[in-house]
């Protein structure tokens, strides 16, 4: 018997964890060596359902993939360690991600059929995540009420634990089964049936009966392509979601001193006290710098016909010394000429008032640039610039040093 390449084991029983073969065909790929078997229950990546993994042999098998002629390949971490007269090899299935797989996919066709079923929204697309899968609906809008009722239909299937069974299908029969979508594929087709429920035709790995799927969550609507884009979670990542939910709403809970249930009108109350907080901050920083500019102006000495303010803060926003700088050159024949050293290096600013009109703001500024390596410009009323971190009375002897005399 000479081998039939295509027989793949899974097709019979997904349930398959382990299985022996023989080595039918090697190659070395640009990823490593290759294999292929006369039999596999290895799944290789379609309809939207990613690869099994697992060993042969012991060794890794990281990707299977199925070419255009039917031939399954295994693509294998290292060489095979066979021995010269072994004619088989043992397969072992990851079985965490296999059964994973069944669960979610199973939970594809329910949550599918289910939409039909509710709402008469037929699935165009699928995609199996590794965290979270997803269904395209035709369906122009979907709210999360009209979600739930889907849920609650999906899960009622769930538990009502039906048989799913494979059930191999001619061309010729195919029109006489009720199926929710025709195949992309001619010949011999799959069909996958939940009992009394739906029909699909499908190549993937499936449970056996409905209850192993567990729990099925819808997680996310979003519009997507005219239609809904429906994300969900079945089985073991339902509740490995649903823990990560809880803890974060737990820690949130624990951390504010407030019960779960009151944390969105308690959220609400404290964003609303912060606005109100922040806006009297703003207030009370706006005085404070109205004051601190009178301070400065009735403390600097008067040169060249007008009062010259220079200062330097290591503690404050750049938007705030220019606040000051404008606020000092409300005064008549008034320059200011302020620094302010940031975490990204020197800010300076230098204004003047607008009865100074022979005076240079942006000359002034370079002039103190130049002697801290930085770069400004602006307007002749108002320049402003950056230079690296020097010392504090590096940067004074700078300011110091511009002002016109
Ligand atoms: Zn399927």
């Amino acid at each position: 018997m000479e081998e039939s390449v295509s027989h793949l084991l899974y097709y019979a029983d997904a349930s398959l964890r382990e299985f022996r073969a023989r080595v039918v065909a090697e190659r070395v790929t640009e990823r490593g060596p290759a294999v292929r078997l006369n039999q596999t229950a290895f799944y290789p990546t379609s309809g939207g359902q990613p690869h099994d993994t697992g060993t042969l042999e012991n060794v890794p098998v990281v990707d299977v993939w199925e070419e255009d002629d039917g031939a399954i390949w295994h693509l294998l971490e290292s060489e095979l360690p066979l021995s010269s007269d072994q004619e088989e090899v043992t397969g072992r299935i990851n079985w965490a991600r296999r059964f994973d797989h069944m669960q979610q996919h199973t939970g594809q066709h329910l949550l599918s059929a289910a939409f039909v079923e509710v709402w008469d929204a037929p699935t165009v697309g699928f995609h199996l995540g590794s965290e979270a899968c997803t269904i395209d609906l035709e369906i122009p809008n979907l709210t999360w009420e009209a979600a739930f009722r889907v849920e609650d239909e999906v899960n009622r299937v769930v538990w009502e634990n039906r048989p799913v069974t494979v059930q191999f299908v001619s061309q010729a029969e195919i029109a006489e089964i009720p199926l929710r979508k025709p195949p992309a594929v001619e010949g011999q087709i799959r069909v996958v049936w939940v009992k009394g429920y739906d029909a699909s035709a499908c190549g993937g790995t499936h449970v056996g009966h409905t209850g192993e799927v567990g729990l099925i969550k819808i997680t996310g609507l979003e519009r997507y392509k005219g239609g809904m884009r429906v994300a969900f979670r079945c089985g073991a990542r339902a509740l490995l979601d649903y823990r990560r939910a809880l803890r974060l709403l737990q820690e949130v809970s624990t951390d504010l001193s407030i019960a779960e249930d009151e944390l969105p009108e308690a959220i609400e109350r404290i964003q609303a006290e912060a606005k109100v907080t922040h806006s009297a901050l703003r207030d009370v920083q706006v005085t404070l710098a109205d004051c601190e500019a009178d301070r400065l102006w009735h403390a600097a000495p008067e040169q060249a016909g007008m009062r010259q303010v220079v200062a330097h803060w290591e503690d404050r926003a750049f938007d705030q010394v220019r606040a000051t700088a404008s606020r000092l050159c409300e005064h008549p024949a008034t320059l200011a000429l302020l620094a302010v050293t940031t975490e990204k290096g020197v800010r300076l600013v230098c204004a003047r008032s607008d009865d100074l009109g022979e005076v240079d703001a942006v000359a002034i500024l370079r002039e103190a640039l130049d002697a801290l390596g930085g770069r400004g410009g602006g307007a002749p009323a108002m320049a402003q610039g950056g230079a690296p971190v020097s010392p504090a009375d590096a940067i004074l002897g700078a300011l110091h040093q511009a002002l016109p005399t």
